[in-house]
């Protein structure tokens, strides 16, 4: 594990903290101390569901269509119908479109997404259940700091200033990127961001050093820069992406960078679910 250094960054993150914490506890399937992150096969697109040691759950993404549902019933009890934090990276429909069928199924108490104008149906449709859920939301902005309990923190560290109210053609470089830290470990979650998001963040100077990386936009040749894979430096990467999907994701490029730096990296299409345990100090996966 590595531990992380205090950069200049991180005085200006403390400036401007903001810190949210759960009041409320869901029921948990095993309440054994650990963390768990869960990296769906729910092919080609994200959805990563957390439960912190006591129980709390955070489901990041929910894919294409409604995979995630039975995923998610695999994973929590039957009776558990409450998700304490939902975070939409940004709203194309290989993300999104399962958080829809979510948020009809279970009630959520706080969502994470920026809420950008946009007329496209799956997102009205995220905004107007967001709504009718009445739940918490908050703008992901770098240096936002959300207390998931027991010691497990995300850490906003892009975009770098609020996107509410703005259009954009594309969303993909506007995707939250966050970092999971559980004592000594590190999780980085980028959505799909592209080398023009994994510049704006190095030129932030955020820390992103990590143990772990989930890999952004599905292995995509554009995104997962040598310079970015250097910054982050993980033991480990996690390729979320469907078999045989039609945009031959991941990319030959990408996984020679991969094998290039000596990461190992985990995929949904091979690997099925990628299940990461953790007590902070170490991980296995399986
Ligand atoms: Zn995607």
């Amino acid at each position: 594990m590595k531990s992380r250094q205090l950069g200049l960054m991180h005085l200006v993150i403390l400036l401007c903290l903001s810190v949210f914490a759960f009041s409320t506890h869901s029921a948990a399937s095993q309440k054994d101390g650990l963390l768990k992150i869960y990296f769906f096969n729910v092919g080609q697109g994200d959805s990563i569901f957390i439960e912190t040691p006591s129980g709390h759950q955070i489901l990041i993404d929910g894919g294409p269509g409604g995979k995630v549902l039975s995923k998610l019933g695999g994973v929590m009890p039957f009776y558990d119908k409450n998700i304490n934090l939902v975070v939409m990276t940004h709203p194309d429909a290989d993300h999104a479109s399962g958080l829809v069928e979510v948020l009809e199924k279970y009630e959520v108490e706080n969502v994470v997404f920026s809420d950008i104008e946009s007329e496209k149906a799956l997102y009205l449709a995220w905004k107007e259940l967001v709504e009718k859920e009445g739940a918490n939301i908050i703008d992901p902005i770098l240096g936002k700091i959300i207390d998931l309990g027991d010691g497990v923190i995300l850490h906003i560290i892009y975009p770098s200033e609020s996107l509410t109210g703005q259009r954009f053609d594309k969303t993909n470089n506007n995707s939250i990127v966050a970092m999971l830290d559980y004592k000594d470990l590190e999780v980085l979650l980028t959505g799909d961001i592209e080398v023009k998001g994994e510049r704006a963040i190095l030129i932030e100077g955020v820390d992103v050093d990590a143990d772990i990386l989930k890999i952004a936009h599905h292995g995509s040749k554009t995104s997962s820069m040598e310079e970015f894979l250097s910054a982050v430096s993980p033991e480990v990467a996690v390729i979320q992406v469907g078999a045989e999907n039609r945009y031959s994701h991941p990319t030959e490029e990408v996984l020679k960078r991969l094998d290039d730096f000596g990461i190992k990296y985990y995929r949904n299409d091979l690997d099925g679910d990628i299940k990461i345990t953790s007590d902070g100090n170490s991980f296995i996966i399986n």
